[in-house]
């Protein structure tokens, strides 16, 4: 099967200028035989691209939808701060102040965000160049070192993620790594979607979501957590039977700090088996579906609320051009022991972790 004219493309604009090493970036397309592609490079181990064939406006011939918000050159993709489709760690998210302690010892990683660390800190595992270790029609295996003291955290890690295109249609995530101290990681996967098109100058307000989650984490006004964790009963937070995105956009104080939605989730537990559809999205013109599956505790709906400026492959974005649905452990986990799921892996323990995106067409 042929790749879609702007995946091409993309092999072509991403590699002609070298990344920060002085190397051009490696770039993998993998294709299922729905004619679906999903497309990574080993800096950052990003998914750069994801497109879905789609039917004519006539039931004519299907077009290839770039479902995924991007940047086509390496020197665009170095320079924005949105973290398109990169894998985040150590530490999705942030933890404030950057300071935790385990066991009684006390930790300070480095501050990137308002005085806090965000996705990992300054030199997050989105900036590195990951090992292409496996390599067939339908999976990668890409795996990174992180050294003890990398950023400030403690412990060698070492890391796997896998990214696999099924005969269902679906890119599967899956984590792997170990650590030889006890230390907080949260892997997860910053793709930003846009299932009417990257290309379609819609943001993502009329976006159809179902989310499975009584409960949400409101925040300051530098995204770190008040402790609490709210019911969504009788607030904009409520996805459970579905609405579109911007039906409730802004309606709560939490969202008035955030410019819409950027707040972590608590998913019911019955739904993190990795095989439950905890999330539904439906594009506008009601073409693509996808539902998200993960063995995840939490994730983090951010409504694009920074996106303003941003130079990507079609056009500079606007605010809520693109939406994530970033599976993760709570945020600032490691100051909340309390919280679900345990957010500390420990030497004797595998990090292991999945997370799909399947998408209908
Ligand atoms: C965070 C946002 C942040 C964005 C890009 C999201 O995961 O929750 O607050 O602006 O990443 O850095």
């Amino acid at each position: 099967m042929t790749l879609p004219h702007k995946v091409l493309a993309l092999h072509e604009t991403m590699t002609m200028e070298a990344a920060f090493d002085g190397r051009p970036a490696n770039l993998f397309t993998l294709i299922n035989a729905s004619g679906m592609t999903a497309t990574f490079m080993d800096i950052g181990a990003t998914w750069l691209s994801c497109t879905v064939p789609v039917r004519g406006e006539y039931g004519e011939n299907s077009e290839a939808r770039e479902v995924l918000l991007g940047c086509s050159t390496m020197a665009e993709h170095q320079q924005q701060s949105a973290y398109f489709g990169a894998t985040v760690g150590r530490f999705a998210n942030r933890i404030a102040q950057g300071h935790f302690t385990i066991d009684g010892k006390a930790s300070q990683v480095a501050i990137n965000q308002a005085g806090n660390t965000l996705h990992g800190g300054p030199e997050g595992y989105d900036k590195r160049r990951w090992t292409l270790d496996f390599q067939s029609n339908s999976k990668l295996v890409f795996s990174l070192l992180s050294e003890d003291g990398d950023q400030g955290f403690p412990g060698k890690l070492e890391v796997k993620v896998t990214f696999e295109l099924t005969i269902d249609n679906t890119v599967a995530i899956s984590y792997q790594a170990v650590c030889d101290k006890p230390c907080p990681v949260n892997l997860t996967n910053h793709a930003y979607f846009n299932l009417a098109g990257e290309d379609s100058d819609q943001d993502c307000l009329n976006h159809h979501v179902t989310l499975a989650a009584d409960h949400f984490v409101p925040t300051s006004d530098v995204g770190i957590p008040t402790g609490e964790l709210k019911s969504v009963e009788h607030t904009g937070f409520d996805f459970r039977k579905g609405k579109t995105i911007g039906c409730d956009l802004l309606v709560d104080p939490e969202q008035e700090l955030a410019k819409g939605y950027d707040h972590a989730f608590i998913l019911l537990p019955e739904m993190t088996d990795g095989i439950s559809d905890f999330a539904k999205v439906v594009s506008p013109d009601q073409k693509v579906t996808m539902t998200v599956q993960t063995t995840k505790p939490a994730v983090q709906l951010y409504t694009g609320n920074f996106l303003s400026g941003t130079k990507g492959t079609s056009a500079e974005y606007g605010i809520h051009q693109g939406f994530c649905i970033e599976t993760e452990y709570l945020p600032d986990a490691p100051n909340h022991p309390e919280w679900p799921g345990d957010s500390i892996l420990r030497p004797n323990q595998t990090y292991a972790h999945s997370t799909g995106y399947r998408f209908t067409f």
